[in-house]
């Protein structure tokens, strides 16, 4: 296997320099952080007063976590380390939680974001000669502008397609021969299931890559978009919080996301009692920005939930490892008085060969209790069979989702295109169950 590194002395650099550069790093991002108005006050609560009070990477454990809500506190300017003249761009966070918060970049910080890009792109093996669609919004979001300038400096083709009009992205794949693919997974799926109705047959794409990320998918559903579209699909982890994608990546070797660890700082906590574990525990991504420098952010709780594999990628590369993303911890379910993930629910309908590519669950309260309801649809041949069919994979569907999350869920079978299409990330529960 062909082994590309973008640049190699930082991504295969040996432990110790790494720990070396994170201090320095980490030391001018707490004086870069001093200058907002925010961390002056944060920091002053803790004694740290200037750069002379960090003197190891230890010193974190002083530094008090920073909350997607303390940025929407700040919002818009308390974060802002740098004078309003050098900051060249802003972006913020999608609002799938609430208010989006901002983050600000001066020219610096987007060539290292870019630079990022361009270091995850070349992981996948991915080469110059190949033709880059990115599908996912430009404007506000991070994936479409991030992931566009990163594929420009590494010198691959951009088709800046932007996200919806499957139409048209099947159409521009087609006409300039498309190799690989940025989406969020809801949507490739989509497009997957759309190749017949444009009329598209698989040899006329020259189609082997897609980099998918944004929302949490599963194993299984990867494992489905490379097969209907016969690709490698990779997966790409970030956040507006951290610039957007190119936080972690796939290597060729797909055995959990190179996390760039030059760049972040990270720790795992446990969301409950924010202890920071130093095993490979699963808990809550925490990162410090490492060379950011108009919107430096410290110890910020991603909510994610994810852990670390330390040991050595084929590949060379030392940064560490993360699994999957398991989904937000506020992402979690109680149903019953069970925790589900709907991450669970997903993993069962894609195993299933007779399932299609869109899902749905709905979460009602019936008396005391919670009743959710799982919508799924699936392929259309199903539909013109017999109806003993259909209920077989009803009920085999239900046992199996009973098996996994120990809560019997009402099965709805819908054709395929009946639900909500998403083009970006894609609402995938509703509950409406009473707040308290
Ligand atoms: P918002 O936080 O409002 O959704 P962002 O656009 O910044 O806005 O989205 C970042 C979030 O998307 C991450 O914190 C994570 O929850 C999710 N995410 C990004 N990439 C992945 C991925 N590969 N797998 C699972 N979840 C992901
Ligand atoms: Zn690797």
């Amino acid at each position: 296997m062909e082994i590309k590194f973008w640049n190699k002395q930082i991504e295969v650099i040996d432990r110790d320099s790494l720990r070396k550069l994170q201090l320095e790093r980490f030391r001018k991002t707490v004086e870069m952080a001093l200058k907002t108005t925010f961390y002056k006050k944060r920091l002053a609560e803790v004694q740290i007063k200037s750069i002379d009070d960090i003197r190891s990477l230890d010193d974190i454990k002083r530094i008090p976590f920073t909350t997607k809500n303390d940025l929407r506190d700040a919002y818009p300017y308390g974060l802002l380390s740098v004078n309003k003249e050098n900051v060249v761009r802003l972006h913020t966070s999608s609002g799938t939680t609430g208010t989006p918060t901002v983050i600000y970049h001066t020219e610096e910080d987007i060539r290292n974001w870019t630079d990022l890009i361009a270091r995850c792109i070349c992981a996948s093996g991915v080469n110059r000669g190949d033709v880059f669609q990115n599908m996912t919004t430009y404007g506000l979001f991070t994936g479409g502008l991030g992931f566009h300038y990163g594929a420009e400096k590494m010198g691959v083709l951009v088709i800046p397609a932007s996200s919806g009009n499957t139409r048209r992205q099947l159409k521009l794949m087609k006409d300039f021969g498309t190799t690989v693919v940025h989406a969020t997974p809801g949507y490739l799926l989509h497009i997957a299931s759309q190749l017949g109705t444009y009329g598209i047959k698989r040899p006329e794409l020259k189609l082997r890559k897609a980099f998918l990320g944004a929302e949490p998918y599963s194993e299984e559903t990867r494992r489905k978009i490379e097969d209907l579209l016969e690709i490698e699909v990779y997966n790409s982890y970030g956040l507006s919080e951290m610039n957007g994608p190119g936080v972690a990546f796939e290597c060729v070797y797909k055995n959990g996301m190179h996390l760039w660890e030059d760049s972040f700082l990270m720790e795992v906590i446990d969301p409950v009692t924010k202890e920071a574990y130093d095993d490979d525990s699963e808990g809550e991504l925490v990162f410090t920005t490492l060379t950011r420098t108009a919107t430096p952010l410290l110890r910020y709780r991603t909510r994610d939930l994810s852990r670390v594999y330390s040991d050595i990628c084929p590949c060379g590369r030392t940064h560490k490892r993360i699994a999957r993303i398991k989904g937000r911890s506020d992402d979690m379910l109680i149903i019953n008085g069970v925790n589900v993930f709907p991450s669970q629910i997903e993993e069962v309908l894609m195993k299933n060969p007779q399932v299609g590519t869109n899902y749905l669950i709905e979460i009602d309260k019936e008396g005391v209790l919670d009743r959710v309801t799982v919508k799924t649809e699936i392929n259309s041949k199903l539909f013109t069979g017999d109806i003993s069919s259909l209920n077989r994979l009803e009920i085999a569907i239900k046992e199996q989702i009973r098996d996994t999350i120990l809560v019997n869920p009402l099965i709805e079978l819908h054709e395929p295109l009946s639900l909500p299409v998403s083009e970006g990330k894609a609402k995938r529960v509703i509950d409406n169950r009473p707040q308290i």
